[in-house]
Formats: structure tokens, C-alpha cells, sequence
């Protein structure tokens, strides 16, 4: 009766246990004062020029004339508007519907999987987001997997010889921080279209990037229109974790087994999601106003800027680690050889600082250890000082 699968998804332990370890230390410690690197979430507030579209809207839906029920399936056209003007900025050219705006990068990239036959390969890179792992073996899909570690930066490249059908690549990466270049995500694209598989680009870390020497998207990668379908969302771009809006870009060009995936998920989409709420998408129209994007900008930069000065600290050590550059993410390499469980309770212990380890996001995190660099300056400056202070 019950979808057998399910069996099959490994428990997912790793925030669970970082809670529970910090929780028996703060029992045992009750004047500790334990700060975590270790959340995915933002901390600053909305960009105002958000929260003003919020209140106009919210004052819109008061009134019989202006009042908004459903939204259209796709989104409301002012926004996918805004979605293809900011495509534009980065040399992207889209058609209107080519973009379906979504609650999230989550729901889609979990529900993308649908579209696909449970007997197809799935190859995603070792670590990795749970979400690419877990969506399809629950659809019962078998998962091959794409090493990621120092040696190729960690960024795994095309496996030779190896067939895959669907390919998940995040850039930049959670949870290790590392981007592709044109060249590294080129060699994706032209593996995709050889092998007629299909690629589901997580672009929900893109805003961090400040250097042009990267893609913001694959759509800047000639031949991604025919192998590609891009999830990305304003979580991390402008602080809507919390608001949820999303977007996914779905090319018509984007064709298998004689079917266009783009009227698929038009499909899917119209029969088991009913939009975003009219308010929140005027939020995220205001998110990409030349106001919105400028404040928005202020709020990544002040990650930027934390791990900049987490990154100095392990810098100054010694330790290496990946991203903490066009990423609020920095993933370093336990010190004198520490596993990522021993590493995280010697952390903890020593310095009274939470983080997460990489253990937890694959078999090639171990040994590994993600901090992140969202959070408020005054705890960073401190977790710096006491990182630097341990470490010495
Ligand atoms: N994709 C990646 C790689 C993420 O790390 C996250 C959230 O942490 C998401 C997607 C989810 O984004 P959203 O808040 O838009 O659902």
C-alpha cells in the first residue's frame, strides 16, 4: 500500500545530532555561551524596499477593485518580468514562459524528479544536498554519485565512460562553497547533451557570486537551452527563507523521448501546486528592483564580509579550506587529521562554536567541516576570536 521506497532513504540524522550534541553541552555548561556557525539560514532582515511592496500589496488586497485571488499557473507577469530582466543583465535571454515562479528551490528541485522514470540513473556529486539524494529514491531511482574533494577542487567533472540520465550540480555549492567556471560547467553541458541526459542546475547560491570569471547561470554555457532545467530562488538572494518564492527556468528547447519537459512540468505544475501569494510576489518584484538588488546586495555583502573574517582565521592557521568566496559557506579541512564528528565535539568543547560536520553531507565529507558565514557580526567577531585563540 505504502511507497516501499521510502525504506530505502537513509535516516537523516546530521542537523538532529549537531542539536541534541549542543544541547547535552549547554546542560553540562549552563553559563556556556555557544555560538553556531552552522546554519543554512539568513539573518538579515528583508531588503525595505521588500517590505514596503509587502505593505502595498497587503493594503491592495483590502480594496474590491485591486483585490488578487489565484495567481496565474506560471506566476503573475510583472515578476517573471523582473526574473527575465535579471537573466538579461547576465547576457540570458528567456521567453516569459519559459519561467514558472514556485514557493521555493526545494519543492522544485524535489518535485522536478517526477518527471523522470524510476529506472533511469540519477548522478549526483558526493557531498551534496540531501534533497537531490532523498527525491529520487523515493521515486526508486538508482543514485551514482560524482566524488567531490581536494584534488579536483570540488568540483567532480563528467564521469568517463559512465552513463547518467539526470545530473544534479549546485553552483556555487552547498555545502562545500566551491563554483564552477565556464570552462568546469561547459564540460557538464556538452557530457549532457552526448549522453542525452538531463541537467538540474541549483542556482540558489548565485547572487554570491562576485567574480565574472564564474556563471550566475548555465544558460550562460552555449548548448545548456538543450540539456537544462535551472531551480533557483530569493532565499539566499534576498533574504526570503522564510517568505518562500522561487523560480524555475524550464527552455522550450528542452526535448526527450519527443516530449518538451517545459510542457511537463506545465502540467505537473497546474494540477498539484496553485501559485505564490500575490503579496509575496510583489516582494520579489520589489527584490529585483534596481533598489531592491541594491539593498539586497548590502546584506550579501555583509556575509561576504564574516567570512572573510572566518576565512582569515583559518588562513592565518594554516588550515585549508573551499569557498568563503562567492559563498557564505566555507569548507574547511579538520585540523591534525580529526574526523568530522571528532572535530565538531573538539570545536564545541574548545571554543564553545557549533558548525556542521561534513561527514553528514556524504562519504567524501568525512574529515571535513562546514561553517557558514551567515549570522549577526558581533557572534562572528567573536567565533573568530576564539577559533584564533583555540587554534594557536
Ligand atoms: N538548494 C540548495 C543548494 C540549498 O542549500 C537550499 C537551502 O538551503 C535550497 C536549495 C532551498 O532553497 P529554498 O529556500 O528556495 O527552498
Amino acid at each position: 500500500m505504502l511507497n516501499k521506497e521510502y525504506s530505502n532513504l537513509k535516516p537523516s540524522y546530521l542537523f538532529r545530532d549537531v542539536a541534541q550534541r549542543r544541547k547535552a553541552y549547554q546542560q553540562e555548561h549552563p553559563d556556556s555561551k555557544v555560538i553556531s556557525l552552522g546554519i543554512g539560514d539568513v539573518t538579515r532582515p528583508l531588503p525595505a524596499a521588500v517590505v514596503a511592496a509587502a505593505k502595498r500589496a497587503a493594503e491592495e488586497m483590502a480594496h474590491v477593485e485591486t483585490f488578487r485571488g489565484y495567481s496565474p499557473d506560471q506566476g503573475y507577469d510583472f515578476l517573471r518580468e523582473a526574473i527575465k530582466n535579471y537573466y538579461a543583465g547576465h547576457g540570458v535571454e528567456l521567453k516569459l514562459d519559459e519561467i514558472f515562479v514556485s514557493d521555493g528551490a526545494k519543492s522544485d528541485v524535489g518535485n522536478l524528479s517526477e518527471l523522470f522514470d524510476s529506472s533511469i540513473t540519477a548522478l549526483v556529486p558526493d557531498p551534496v544536498y540531501p534533497v537531490y539524494v532523498d527525491s529520487n529514491i523515493m521515486s526508486g531511482r538508482k543514485v551514482i554519485y560524482a566524488p567531490a574533494n581536494a584534488e579536483n577542487g570540488f568540483l567532480p567533472a563528467p564521469p568517463e565512460g559512465e552513463h547518467a540520465d539526470l545530473i544534479y550540480i549546485c553552483s556555487p555549492n552547498n555545502p562545500t562553497g566551491a563554483a564552477y567556471d565556464f570552462d568546469g560547467l561547459r564540460a557538464w553541458v556538452d557530457y549532457a547533451n552526448a549522453q542525452d541526459a538531463v541537467i538540474i542546475y541549483d542556482a540558489a547560491y548565485e547572487a554570491f557570486i562576485t567574480s565574472d570569471e564564474l556563471p550566475h547561470s548555465i544558460y550562460q554555457i552555449p548548448g545548456a537551452r538543450t540539456c537544462a532545467i535551472e531551480v533557483c530562488s530569493l532565499s539566499k538572494t534576498a533574504g526570503f527563507t522564510g517568505v518562500r518564492c522561487g523560480y524555475t527556468i524550464v527552455p522550450l528547447e528542452l526535448v526527450r523521448d519527443g516530449v518538451t519537459l517545459h510542457s511537463m512540468w506545465l502540467r505537473r505544475q497546474s494540477t498539484k501546486f496553485n501559485g505564490v501569494c500575490y503579496i509575496v510576489q510583489r516582494m520579489a518584484e520589489a527584490a529585483f528592483s534596481p533598489e531592491g538588488m541594491a539593498q539586497a546586495r548590502a546584506n550579501l555583502e555583509y556575509y561576504g564580509e564574516n567570512a572573510r573574517i572566518l576565512g582569515d582565521v583559518l588562513t592565518r592557521h594554516g588550515i585549508s579550506y573551499f569557498g568563503g568566496k562567492c559563498s557564505p559557506y566555507l569548507w574547511m579541512r579538520c585540523p591534525n587529521g580529526m574526523g568530522s564528528w571528532e572535530f565538531f565535539d573538539a570545536l564545541l568543547s574548545g571554543c564553545e562554536i557549533v558548525g556542521t560536520p561534513g561527514a553528514g553531507f556524504g562519504t567524501q565529507g568525512e574529515g571535513w567541516f562546514r561553517l557558514t558565514a551567515f549570522g549577526e557580526r558581533e557572534s562572528v567577531l567573536e567565533a573568530a576570536q576564539r577559533l584564533d585563540k583555540w587554534l594557536d
